[in-house]
């Protein structure tokens, strides 16, 4: 796979690539360096982790894309975060499905679009009374020098709403993640802590940060945690509104779903409210009873331990026969799975409940320490990412600060206790559920992708938007994972449902063997 590459070609991507021995200690992985120019990447840009991960679902907030008409056509919708009206949102409130652009042309490139912008941001303040709206910079707008700071200031005075400017210009950073960053900051630094006290008598308050609700896994987490007794305070960032983020402070714990995207965030309250965080997985059966029982441990109410194993044991009653049919299908085929930052381990879970095996597994977009476990932060070396976004230091807030303890509403010796048999603030990474002889693969490219499909043919290949199709083209189902290919919820127990039916489809039909092209033909 690798002979092809010119010498120094070859040296850079093989420390992006791992063959897992579990009798090494620690296996290192290069990761979020810059893509080495002439290869196909499969990564975006730091304004598509911005705008079009974090920023864009909020559903109540205008986003405006600050750009030329390009840029834009991929905030419209494309990665299915579902969105609908409730208490804290009218129909009238919803914005998520618009995309609103100022159309860079020639000529404001020439002589500047801030005009145009501020323009843009009277026009959508009257035609639609968002309660906030936010601008995304894009690569022509960090070349010309527009000052997005200046005019997100100066139309929050005209109007009396905030306008948050994110400066996520694509070429801030190595991929998408820089953008995730960027949105995480803003957020923290103008918005988060802003809304008013919950009632303090509310009990086992949670967030899921990192969850976007993609084909509707937002919506069924949020189901089972309710049916158990938990109040969602707000999911960052599927479904929710901005009223629902100024509130965010006010959780008692945090849950991680995907830690690439939204860490920060986790971290950063760590250290201004002491909110502690947990690493969960609700993709997978197990893996969701894992992440239950966890959860259900922070609070340590006898209670809500009960109520935790009746649903468990209600939903796998319910779904477990299902599964075992579909596990007959799947059982011993194996699969690729090389999406986001976060997915690829969390799918494996699912993968295993049905019987299947992820034996080449890797990120677009992730850092060594969604490989290898945080413990590697402080030996991470200084990355393009760090030289360009600047790190928030944050302080303990004087009012709102707790110690994680009182959060949890428990004594210091019980935290104590429960820090010893619950990771709390922290995540393992995805190297140690992976097995001797499997591959682990940072940034893979079209031509490294083709060659491993060809070598090991895998039965499916969990895939993102651009490496889809050739796969497909290799005579090998792909699933698209940012967006579900029209399918989901994948997440929960009628997630995993959803997803056994889709890849028990997908292995079994019978159009792969047909795809032949027609020079392969001539030649036989
Ligand atoms: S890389 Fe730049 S020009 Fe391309 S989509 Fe991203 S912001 Fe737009």
């Amino acid at each position: 796979m690798l002979e092809k590459y010119p010498e120094k070609v070859l040296k850079n991507r093989k420390k992006h690539i791992t063959i897992v021995d579990t009798n090494q200690a620690c296996q290192q992985i290069e990761a979020n360096t810059r893509t080495i120019p002439g290869i196909i990447t499969q990564r975006g840009c730091a304004y598509a982790g911005c705008k079009g991960v974090v920023v864009g679902p909020i559903k109540d907030m205008v986003h405006i894309v600050h750009g030329p008409i390009g840029c834009a056509f991929y905030a419209w919708g494309t990665r299915r975060n579902k969105a609908r009206a409730d208490d804290n949102t009218p129909p009238e409130k919803m914005f998520s499905t618009l995309c609103v652009s100022t159309d860079m042309q020639e000529s404001d490139i020439v002589f500047g679009g801030e005009k145009k912008l501020a323009k843009m941001i009277d026009e959508v303040v009257e035609m639609f009374h968002p309660r906030a709206v936010s601008i995304c910079a894009t690569c022509p707008v960090g070349l010309i020098g527009d000052d997005l700071g200046a005019v997100a200031k100066a139309a929050q005075e005209r109007h009396g709403i905030q306008v948050l400017s994110f400066n996520c210009e694509g070429y801030k950073g190595v991929s998408q993640s820089a953008g995730h960053h960027i949105a995480n900051n803003n957020l923290m630094e103008n918005v988060i802590g802003t809304g008013p006290e919950r009632d303090p008598n509310d009990k086992y308050v949670i967030n899921i940060l990192g969850e976007y609700n993609i084909g509707g896994d937002g919506w069924e987490m949020e189901r089972i945690l309710g049916d158990i007794g938990y109040k969602v305070n707000c999911v960052l960032t599927g479904d929710t509104s901005y009223l629902e983020i100024k509130n965010l402070h006010q959780a008692h714990l945090n849950l991680v779903q995907c830690h690439r995207s939204i860490n920060y965030i986790a971290e950063m309250m760590e250290t201004k409210y002491g909110t502690p965080w947990l690493k969960v997985n609700f993709i997978g059966v197990e893996a969701t009873k894992k992440s239950l029982r966890e959860m259900a441990l922070c609070f340590g109410d006898e209670e809500l331990i009960r109520k935790t194993e009746e649903v468990i044991a209600r939903e796998e009653a319910r779904i477990m026969p299902v599964i075992e049919h579909y596990r007959k299908i799947c059982q011993g085929k194996t699969a690729f799975a090389f999406v986001g930052g976060s997915r690829s381990h969390h799918y494996m879970h699912l993968l295993r409940d049905l019987g299947m095996e992820v034996v080449v597994a890797g990120y677009e977009f992730a850092h060594r320490d969604d490989y290898e476990g945080r413990q590697v932060i402080p030996t991470l070396k200084i990355d393009a990412d760090s030289k360009n976004i600047p790190e928030l230091h944050l302080s303990p807030d004087p009012e709102k600060f707790k110690d994680a303890h009182v959060h949890l509403n428990m004594s210091k010796e019980k935290f104590d206790e429960l820090n010893k048999k619950v990771p709390l603030n922290y995540y393992e990474g995805m190297q140690p559920d992976m097995k001797d002889g499997e591959i682990m693969i940072d940034d893979c490219n079209h031509h490294e992708l083709e060659k491993m499909v060809r070598a090991l043919k895998p039965d499916l290949v969990f895939a993102g938007v651009r490496d889809k199709y050739y796969v497909q083209k290799l005579g090998v189902p792909a699933k698209q994972m940012h967006s579900y290919d029209y399918s989901g919820p994948y997440a929960g127990y009628n997630g995993a449902l959803n997803f056994a039916r889709d890849v028990a489809n997908a292995i079994t039909t019978p159009a792969w063997k047909l795809v032949t092209a027609p020079w392969e033909k001539q030649t036989q």
